[in-house]
């Protein structure tokens, strides 16, 4: 069933560590042969052997509207022909930065990158340039991005392969960033008493995205801007999952608060390597060429990747009917796996909001790292390589998050629910 991509994942060990250019492609952690994928279409992928699969991951968030969009490649296909490439400013760029602006409350200027790290990255230089101070917090389990300041207590990749500490990150980098626990106010605030007027910035997920889909409690992102207003401190959300994808205008739309700093990536390109960050003005002012707060990339605004995520994101701001349709489906989903798993009779929790959704096999409550971690995530790999098995393709780690494309139908949502029905069986 898996021989061509067992002989590519082979094949691929000899020349590029672990065979994979991103750790969590490789199934380490839940075993066998990682899926080489051959082409994808709407919600369904096609792996070497052809075997066909539902797609959850929408390449880890990007491909809200399905695979190979069609305005999107016939615009990518158009625009190449004009070169991939200037190195010079374009009209597309300013048209980019129009549209972000238009569709996400409280960007004043906004900065193009090629990745949601470098997005992220860039965004606390920003705030340490402005403040003048060095240290920020972050949660415990959430991902920012591979850069060395994120690399504290991290999700994603360095939850699900349980690093603790990143050689290469220099104690110095590791004892600047302050971590807390998600939703856990108190904590946060405590840390800004021990750290008066030293913390640059409070990066958050507004949604948590990289310990499986972890919903905010109500008042805690409330607080969170509260005592960045009382400390001087830029707030940033970081919406490189949540941005363009729980409504047109992020999770600063859907929970109604307003940050001091965004930074975007995934949906934002369309498929293409996209990131972006932005916010008030006077912040956003320190950055060069205006400021001295350095930041810059070659590829930075790139002409294919600009028509790429320009014309993704104009589906969606013209059409805000998508949201409502991708949260239904949503919704259809969490209720078919709730009756399934109700009837199985084990402990389970189901987390969502909008159009992100996971499974945690726990007794408990899932709201932070501790309680994603202590679910049973053995049962989770299980979980996964049955459901695989039978044509869903699930992320390959409890850690993160379920991503629906609205290219989903009904029938596919049926098809999962009773996929996973008979794989619960499987398992008891
Ligand atoms: N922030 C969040 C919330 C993410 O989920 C990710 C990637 N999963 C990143 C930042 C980093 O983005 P990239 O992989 O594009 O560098």
């Amino acid at each position: 069933m898996y021989d061509k991509s067992k002989e590519l994942f082979e094949r691929a060990q000899r020349s590029i560590p672990g065979g994979v250019n991103s750790p969590v492609r490789a199934f380490k952690s839940v075993g066998g042969t990682p899926l080489f994928m051959q082409k994808a279409k709407g919600a369904y992928m096609y792996d070497a052997d052809g075997n066909q699969y539902i797609d959850y991951i929408a390449s880890w968030g990007p491909m809200i509207l399905g695979h190979a969009y069609e305005p999107v490649v016939k615009a990518i296909q158009e625009k190449a022909a004009d070169s991939t490439s200037f190195g010079a400013p374009t009209q597309l760029e300013i048209e980019m930065a129009e549209l972000i602006i238009s569709m996400v409350p409280n960007v004043d200027l906004i900065r193009m990158v090629s990745s949601g790290t470098e997005a992220c990255m860039s965004a606390i230089r920003l705030a340490r340039g402005y403040t003048g101070r060095n240290k920020i917090i972050k949660f415990e389990g959430h991902y920012h991005g591979h850069a060395d300041s994120f690399l504290v207590k991290a999700g994603s990749g360095v939850a699900t392969f349980n690093i603790q500490t990143v050689p290469g990150v220099t104690a110095g980098v590791a004892n600047d960033t302050l971590t807390a626990a998600y939703n856990d106010l108190d904590a946060v605030k405590k840390l800004a008493v021990e750290h008066k007027g030293e913390i640059a910035a409070i990066i958050v997920e507004p949604v948590a995205g990289n310990m499986g889909c972890i919903l905010p409690e109500p008042g805690f992102h409330e607080g969170l801007r509260k005592l960045c207003d009382e400390e001087g401190i830029v707030f940033i959300f970081d919406e490189v999952m949540t941005g363009f994808r729980l409504a047109a205008g992020g999770a600063q739309e859907r929970l109604g608060i307003k940050a001091d700093l965004v930074t975007y990536g995934k949906v934002i390109g369309g498929g293409m390597p996209v990131g972006a960050f932005g916010g008030k003005k006077e912040i956003m002012q320190q950055i060069a060429p205006l400021g001295n707060v350095y930041q810059a990339g070659t590829l930075s605004g790139n002409p294919i990747a600009m028509i790429a995520g320009y014309t993704l994101l104009n589906e969606l701001k013209n059409n805000p009917s998508i949201y409502k349709e991708l949260e239904e489906k949503t919704i259809y989903l969490r209720d078919g796996l709730n009756e399934v798993l109700k009837a199985w009779g084990r402990p389970y929790v189901i987390n969502q909001l909008g159009s992100m959704i996971s499974i945690h096999f726990s007794d408990h409550a899932v709201v932070d790292f501790a309680s994603a971690a202590s679910a049973n995530n053995e049962l989770f790999k299980k979980y996964f390589h049955a459901m695989l098995k039978r044509g869903v393709y699930l992320p390959p780690s409890a850690f993160e998050s379920w991503f629906l494309n609205n290219a989903l139908t009904y029938e596919d949502l049926d098809t999962t629910i009773a996929a996973t029905k008979e794989s619960l069986q499987e398992l008891l």
